[in-house]
C-alpha cells in the first residue's frame, strides 16, 4: 500500500474534470485497510472514499486523502432450489457483476444493466434504472467504521434505502467504508419487464424474451442509444434526481401546462426534472465549455477543459429557472465535493 501525494484525479472521476487530491491511496487487500486506518496521514485528514468516480463533481482540489476502493472477488455463497446469495467485493465493476450473475441464469440485477461504476458504491444511491433499483435484489453489506476500526454488517432496514438515497448520503456520510454486498438473486424466471421504455422496445422489435440475460442486453443496447459515453463525452449520468409532487401542486401546474407528463408512484406523483428543465429551454445548450446533453436535459456535459465550479453554476442556474417558472426545488443525484 503506498500513499502517493499531489495525485491527478482527472482520469477518476467521469466528467473528466481536471484536479488533485493531496493524497491517495488504493486499497487492495482488507489487511490494508486496517493499515490505512493507523497511519497519520488518514487520521489528520478529510477522506473521501472513491469508486469508478461516475457520481462525483469535483469542484476544487481535494485537500485530504482520496481512498480508492480496488477490493475485487465473486462468489456464490450459498442457495437453494429458488434463491442464490452472491457476494461481490467493492471495488468490482458492477456491470461486471450483472454480468456474472445473468450468465449464470440468476435473476435480479439484469435491468441495472450497464450502470457505470463500482459495487461497493452501489448502495450509496440505491441505484436504479429501467424499473429495478439495487434495494430489490440487496441483502446485507459489510463496511469498515472508520471511526472505530470495526467491521459493521448493515441488513436491508439498517441502510434506510430511498429513491436514490440511503443512511450512507444521509448520518453514516463519509463514515462507513462499504467492503462487500451481499445479493439475494432468483434461480426461477422472473422477469420486470414493466418500465415503458422496455416494454415498448420489445414490442416494437418483437424480441423473444428468454431469460435474465435477454434482458440486460436489450437494457444494454437502449442504454448505448440515449447516454453519452463518459470516455466520449464527460458526465455523470443523470444530474438531478427525478421530483416527487403533492396532488395540489399537479393541478395547480396543470392549469398553465395541461401537457405536464406525471407519473403515479403508489401514493406519489412523480414529474420527470428532464421535462422541467427542457420547458425552461436547456435542453442542448452550450455554456463555455459545458452544457447540458443534446438527447437527454438531465445530464450535464463537460464538452473538454470545463471545470467542476462551471458545472456547479450550471446546475445553479438550471435550478434556479426552474423554481423561478414552477415553483419547484430540484435535487441534484451527484455528490458536489
Ligand atoms: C453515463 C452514466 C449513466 C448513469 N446511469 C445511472 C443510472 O441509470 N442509475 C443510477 O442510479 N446511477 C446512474 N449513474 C450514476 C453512477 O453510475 C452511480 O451512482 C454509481 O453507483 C456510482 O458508482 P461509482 O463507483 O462511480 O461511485 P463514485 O462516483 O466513486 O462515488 C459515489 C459516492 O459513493 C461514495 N462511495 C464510493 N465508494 C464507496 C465505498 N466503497 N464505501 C462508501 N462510500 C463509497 C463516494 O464517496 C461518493 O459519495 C450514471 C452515471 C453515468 C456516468
Amino acid at each position: 500500500m503506498k500513499i502517493l501525494e499531489n495525485f491527478d484525479l482527472t482520469k477518476f472521476n467521469t466528467f473528466g474534470i481536471k484536479t488533485n487530491a493531496k493524497y491517495f491511496v488504493e486499497i487492495s487487500k482488507e489487511e490494508e485497510l486496517l493499515e490505512l486506518i493507523s497511519n497519520p496521514i488518514f487520521q489528520n485528514n478529510p477522506r473521501l472514499f472513491l469508486g469508478g468516480g461516475s457520481n462525483i463533481l469535483f469542484t476544487k482540489d481535494f485537500d485530504g486523502l482520496v481512498i480508492l476502493n480496488k477490493l475485487t472477488g465473486i462468489e456464490i455463497l450459498k442457495e437453494d432450489e429458488d434463491d442464490v446469495y452472491v457476494k461481490a467485493y467493492g471495488g468490482e465493476i458492477w456491470h461486471d457483476l450483472v454480468l456474472f450473475t445473468v450468465n449464470k441464469g440468476y435473476f435480479g440485477l439484469e435491468n441495472l444493466s450497464l450502470i457505470p461504476g463500482s459495487v461497493g458504491a452501489s448502495p450509496v444511491q440505491n441505484i436504479g434504472a429501467y424499473g429495478s433499483e439495487l434495494k430489490d435484489s440487496f441483502f446485507s453489506l459489510t463496511a469498515l467504521d472508520i471511526e472505530t476500526g470495526e467491521f459493521r454488517d448493515f441488513s436491508k432496514d439498517e441502510c434506510e434505502f430511498g429513491y436514490r438515497d440511503s443512511v450512507f448520503k444521509n448520518k453514516y456520510k463519509n463514515r462507513f467504508f462499504i467492503v462487500s454486498v451481499i445479493f439475494k438473486l432468483s434461480k426461477k424466471q422472473s422477469l420486470n419487464t414493466d418500465y415503458r421504455v422496455l416494454k415498448n422496445y420489445i414490442n416494437e422489435n418483437k424480441i423473444e424474451v428468454r431469460n435474465s440475460k435477454d434482458i440486460s442486453d436489450i437494457v444494454a443496447t437502449i442504454r448505448r442509444s440515449k447516454l453519452p459515453d463518459p470516455k466520449v463525452l464527460g458526465n455523470a449520468g443523470s444530474f438531478f434526481k427525478n421530483t416527487y409532487i403533492s396532488k395540489d401542486k399537479l393541478e395547480e401546474l396543470q392549469k398553465s401546462y395541461p401537457e405536464i407528463p406525471y407519473f403515479l408512484e403508489e401514493d406519489k406523483i412523480k414529474i420527470p426534472t428532464a421535462w422541467l428543465i427542457e420547458t425552461c429551454g436547456f435542453k442542448g445548450k452550450s455554456f463555455g465549455n459545458v452544457g447540458i446533453h443534446e438527447k437527454q436535459a438531465l445530464i450535464l456535459v463537460n464538452h473538454g477543459g470545463g471545470e467542476g465550479a462551471e458545472i456547479k453554476d450550471l446546475a445553479l442556474n438550471i435550478a434556479k429557472n426552474v423554481y423561478d417558472k414552477f415553483g419547484i426545488e430540484i435535487i441534484p443525484e451527484v455528490n458536489i465535493l
